[in-house]
């Protein structure tokens, strides 16, 4: 039923309040996470629908995630007493999607024009380098891609690079490449993903009679978690809403420079500085009561982000009413394996307490953590779900991982064999697949063996033959290799023989690292099984099991993806050096990146609204070996009056109990050889022989590091220059004299 006209006002705060009721004009709400930022931007929508001051089709609001589109148009409706439609809500990119259906001929294509994904984006940009001669060997095209799609983020078409800006690719050609790639876009009627943005903006930019249209049509912009946007988007914004006097600007943007988490998408902290610059007179409103957290969450999450430097500053204080609260809990542990257990058993727990699986989220840093906890719900039988991703075996990589192995396991297999037998492109053409599959229907045999056949009988072009013949040479060798070297090395070696590995190392879009992480997860997963039979049963299981319909489920994603989201409970597994701040972000960006990983962690920190439980293993899988984890230096930034410390009795020397380790306890930390579980924290317990300090000056050798000479020393930890890998800081006990 409807509610009486100022009910949604009374669940304001004054601050809040004041954010809803100033229509007029600009306005910029500054505040920390939980303070209602989303909730003002939706009551504002809401207000200035039941105020009659727009129609709902007046009002263009923009969320980051789709998700968070559903949530405002379901809590708009709520507010107004019946469904909300014809808005304009949703992320840029659906957005602008439907303003380009609008003006598509303005910039060359028709209205229907199809939206091309990333394979499709690669086939035509390859065609646009060779058409222009280019060496793909040296240059490869991934490269240029990426070249592109930053330009596109940035706003700039091929007419707006000047030669200073040209990318020095292929000998300063990306500008000419990039324009031959739109040419040929246009003769498609196409658009890629950043198209859809920069087209729009073009329109705006050289249409002003589009521009005064739009002008007239959306008396007010709503846009949430603004610190996040990037230049195009920004562009996009400040030419909707900027106009002219006397008709005031009426852009409302909400947004927290903490929770700026995006920056390696282009996004541009700068933006939310400039707000009062593009909009003078704008005002601003601080909001400082957190109504979703606990004050102990809430301290701790403060006390972390104080580390950086650089910020606006704000204040932010508990709003709940209930706010005290448990401590955020900080758990340490044996290995990975046990704490994919301790949050499996935690979660069995709750969920046997009666608390809703649906709010219960684990939160990680890499897409790749996720098996071992999802492997974990799987065997507690915990329904789950994994946000704004897909589930670790159904990700595209891992798919074609697992066809390779299912042909080595049973070379009859005929759907495993067609996903990889032209991935990566070995020039098997329409043709030559036709070919195979007449064969093999005609002689009733596998493909794989008509394979064979074709490749022997010669009836293919050279190239083509030779890839094929080298696929099917492979397979026999790898199957060969499994009495002897095992399941583990010999999915390595085919995966990096067989050019499946290259194949995402010569990717150059923000995915493939990713995809390499998860394909070392598949190895690790491996190692978990005696045999390879053994292994493609449990996934096959795995897959099976995912059927169940239940809608309350445990939610897993990144931490990048649970912006804006909470939960009662938040476990924040994975908190090491290297995973957390994570690495390769430190490398490419140094101290930027490290206060953007903090940024991270305090999203994920104020994600809970009960109960958060921060945990890190002291000891995890790389690349088949066991290796020992730092601590991350972020579970020392966390002030220690709100955190609890179990399973050690300081967070330095976690586990007290360790050595049960080997006592059957841990079956898989049993299978494994002793030598590699020797982590520095342990010393006591698991090195008796081994304790002898190392000085500085001394050259060593690293498992997972190589060479090196050590430079500094104290404690347990070594500062190593080593030959290939930089200086790094590892634990003594895990390099040897060399
Ligand atoms: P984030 O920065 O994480 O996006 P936010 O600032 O957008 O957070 P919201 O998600 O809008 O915060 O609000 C956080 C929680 O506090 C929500 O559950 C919301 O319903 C609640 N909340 C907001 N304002 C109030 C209020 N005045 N009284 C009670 N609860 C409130
Ligand atoms: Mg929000």
């Amino acid at each position: 039923p409807p509610q009486s006209p100022n009910d949604y006002l009374d669940r304001l705060n004054p601050e809040q309040r004041a954010a809803v009721e100033t229509v007029d004009g600009p306005l910029l709400v500054l505040a920390g996470a939980g303070t209602g930022k989303t909730r003002v931007l939706t009551t504002r929508f809401a207000h200035i629908l039941m105020t009659r001051r727009a129609f709902p089709n007046q009002v263009l609001a923009v969320t980051f995630t789709n998700k968070a589109a559903r949530e405002m148009r379901e809590r708009v409706s709520s507010i107004l007493g019946h469904p909300a439609e014809g808005l304009w809500l949703g992320t840029f990119h659906a957005l602008c999607a439907r303003m380009l259906r609008r003006h598509a001929e303005l910039v060359g294509l028709t209205s229907n024009f199809s939206i091309l994904d990333t394979d499709d984006q690669m086939r035509l940009l390859k065609q646009v380098m060779e058409a222009g001669g280019i060496d793909m060997k040296r240059w490869p095209p991934q490269g240029l891609m990426a070249v592109i799609q930053r330009w596109k983020d940035r706003g700039l078409t091929p007419a707006r690079i000047t030669a200073e800006e040209d990318s020095d690719f292929a000998g300063n050609k990306a500008r000419a490449l990039y324009a031959g790639y739109q040419e040929r876009l246009k003769q498609l009627n196409a658009a890629d993903f950043g198209d859809l943005m920069l087209h729009v903006v073009e329109v705006l930019r050289g249409h002003p009679e589009v521009l005064a249209q739009y002008h007239r049509m959306f008396r007010y912009i709503l846009v949430d978690e603004y610190q996040d946007t990037n230049t195009v988007q920004y562009l996009w914004l400040r030419l909707l809403a900027q106009r002219t006097a006397p008709t005031p600007s009426n852009i409302c943007c909400v947004g927290d420079d903490d929770q700026s988490i995006y920056s390696w998408r282009g996004a541009e902290i700068e933006n939310i500085l400039r707000f009062e610059k593009d909009f003078p007179g704008a005002a601003i409103v601080r909001l400082e009561s957190n109504y979703r957290s606990t004050a102990p969450i809430l301290a701790a999450a403060s006390g972390l982000i104080a580390k950086n430097s650089g910020r606006l500053g704000k204040t932010l204080r508990p709003g709940r009413k209930d706010s005290r609260g448990e401590k955020v809990q900080v758990v340490s542990l044996w290995d990975s394996v046990e704490e994919a257990r301790m949050v499996g058993g935690r979660i069995e727990a709750l969920r046997r307490d009666g608390h809703d699986l649906a709010e219960i989220a684990i939160l990680v840093r890499a897409g790749s953590q996720t098996r071992a906890f999802e492997e974990r719900l799987i065997t507690l039988g915990i329904p789950y779900r994994v946000v704004g991703g897909q589930k670790f075996y159904e990700r595209a990589e891992i798919r074609d991982a697992m066809a390779y192995l299912r042909v080595v396991n049973q070379p009859a297999d005929d759907l495993a064999f067609e996903r990889i037998v032209n991935t990566p492109k070995r020039g098997l053409g329409d043709t030559a697949m036709r070919q195979m599959h007449e064969l093999a229907r005609d002689a009733n045999i596998p493909l794989l063996a008509a394979a064979h056949r074709l490749v022997e009988d010669g009836g293919m072009r050279p190239k083509p033959r030779q890839a094929l013949g080298e696929l099917l040479t492979g397979f026999g060798r790898w199957r060969e290799m499994l009495p002897g070297e095992g399941h583990v090395v010999m999915a390595g070696t085919m995966l990096d023989e067989s050019g499946y590995t290259d194949m995402w190392k010569q990717d150059k879009t923000p995915e493939a690292p990713g995809r390499l992480d998860n394909l070392k997860e598949l190895q690790r997963a491996l190692a978990e099984f005696e045999t390879l039979a053994g292994f493609l049963e449990h996934v096959a299981l795995v897959m099976e099991n995912d059927e169940q319909a239940e809608t309350r489920r445990v939610s897993l994603m990144t931490l990048h993806a649970a912006k804006g989201l909470e939960f009662d409970t938040v476990f924040l597994p994975g908190w090491e050096e290297g995973l957390f701040p994570n690495q390769r972000a430190l490398d490419e960006g140094g101290e930027k990146s490290l206060e953007e990983e903090r940024r991270l962690a305090y999203v994920g920190i104020t994600r809970a609204r009960k109960l958060c439980i921060i945990s890190h293993a002291a000891n995890r899988q790389l690349y088949g070996n066991w290796s020992s984890a730092i601590p991350s230096r972020f579970l020392e930034e966390l002030p220690p009056d709100h955190i609890e410390q179990e399973g050690s009795s300081s967070r330095r020397q976690p586990m007290a109990a360790m050595p049960s380790a080997f006592s059957g306890q841990f079956p898989l930390m049993a299978r494994r050889p002793p030598r590699v579980i020797e982590a520095g924290a342990w010393e006591v317990a698991e090195r008796p022989a081994k304790t002898a300090a190392i000085p500085v000056g001394t050259r060593v050798f690293h498992q997972k590091f190589g060479y090196g000479r050590v430079v500094a020393a104290d404690d347990n930890k070594l500062d190593v220059e080593f030959d290939k890998a930089g200086r790094k800081r590892v634990l003594d006990s895990f390099v040897e004299k060399a």
